[in-house]
């Protein structure tokens, strides 16, 4: 049996990892969230009456809420997804970022450092800190190249700077501490259940009724896209198998510009769903993100030959899946888009 704590486990990542374990027999899943705007119990709707399930409510820098929950569930590994997530929104306001991203890192690290450190000798062994991060901190590539993991961090908007700085916080807990932790850099997620803040539940949307299409400047923006269950799974794969004090990139191999993720998306839906003018008539160019990263893209060679994860969706198969399942499943988005955001632009810099 397996203790799992997930933080943000009600967020878009955190909840496909948290009802993929709560699918597992020999897994206890503790769900440790605070419930910010992005946070959705909903999420977790086909899970939440498992007996190896358990929510707890609770904010990453609230030390004594964090220390009595490391005391009542004994984890043996911890799965920490919390975080402030959204670039745009980091833009308009920081704080929150610097916050929960740094200052909720460093307060989650020293109660499993606590924690951990009363174990029976075989326990501390066995323990596990993955701290999940993106392949943002890695900064902006050209043309050619790929994110290693021993690409030098230089972070861009304030959202990559705050995991740039989380990440650091984790490795020093390692190698000053001891503490057992495994980082993760993923590059860009998309699938069910993701806020419909980001690009393509956004665009799925907005196409759906007929709203304009907003593409940050030209659009050739690129992303290296990964469907969430694919990064849910190799999360689990770094917690059994990844070596201690490592780094694991996470990527599909799956490098689209924004403009032909829009495009597609407006194909597919004009076949799903006909309507009377083609989509792509709604798109929309409008002014750039500042400090906007070119183009992200990801070489996981060392997840795939050292822990054997391999993606199993392409941007083709993934995409599809997205997409059907948003038109399906009304009854998750629609008190979204009518309540917490209704698809306003976000993250135009202000003085
Ligand atoms: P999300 O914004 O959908 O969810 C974040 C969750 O964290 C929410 O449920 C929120 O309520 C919770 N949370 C926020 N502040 C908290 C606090 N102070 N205490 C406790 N809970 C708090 O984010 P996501 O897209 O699921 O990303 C999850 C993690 O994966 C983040 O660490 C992010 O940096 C990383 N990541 C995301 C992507 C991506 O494409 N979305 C890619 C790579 C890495």
């Amino acid at each position: 049996m397996k203790r799992v704590i997930v933080t943000g486990g009600a967020g878009f990542i955190g909840s496909a990892v948290v009802r993929m374990l709560a699918g597992e027999a020999d897994v206890e899943v503790l769900n440790l969230d605070k419930l910010t705007y992005a946070g959705n119990l909903a999420s977790l709707r086909a899970v939440e009456n498992r007996p190896n399930y358990r929510f707890e409510q609770a904010d990453i820098v609230d030390r004594a809420a964090l220390d009595a929950i490391f005391a009542s569930f004994r984890p043996d590994a911890v799965m920490h997804l919390a975080a402030e997530s959204h670039v745009d929104r980091s833009i308009t306001g920081s704080k929150d970022f610097i916050e929960t991203n740094i200052v909720g890192t460093f307060t989650l690290l020293e109660a499993a450092r606590t924690y951990w450190s009363g174990l029976p000798e075989a326990d501390r062994q066995s323990f596990r800190f993955l701290h999940v991060s993106t392949d943002e901190v890695y900064g902006s590539l050209g043309e050619t190249g790929l994110f290693k993991e021993t690409t030098p961090y230089d972070p861009s908007s304030p959202y990559s700077a705050s995991k740039a700085a989380s990440d650091h916080l984790a490795m020093a807990w390692m190698r000053t501490y001891g503490l057992p932790v495994v980082i993760s850099n993923c590059s860009n997620n998309y699938g069910p259940f993701h806020f419909p803040e980001k690009l393509i539940p956004l665009i799925v949307l907005n196409a759906l009724e007929g709203r304009p299409l907003p593409v940050y400047g030209d659009g050739s923006n690129i992303r290296d896209w990964l469907f969430v269950e694919d990064h849910a799974r190799a999360l689990w794969t770094i917690v059994r198998s990844g070596r201690v004090g490592e780094t694991y990139n996470v990527g599909g191999r799956n490098e689209r510009s924004n403009l032909h993720v829009v495009e597609t998306i407006c194909d597919a839906l004009d076949h799903l769903r006909p309507a009377a003018t083609p989509r792509r008539d709604l798109i929309t160019f409008v002014t750039d993100r500042p400090g906007h990263d070119h183009r992200y893209a990801i070489d996981a060679t060392k997840l795939e030959t050292e822990l054997g994860w391999r993606a199993q969706e392409t941007f083709e198969t993934g995409i599809r899946r997205t997409i059907e399942w948003y038109l399906d499943n009304g009854w998750w988005w629609q008190p979204l888009r009518a309540g917490v955001y209704a698809g306003e632009r976000l993250g135009l810099s202000k003085p």
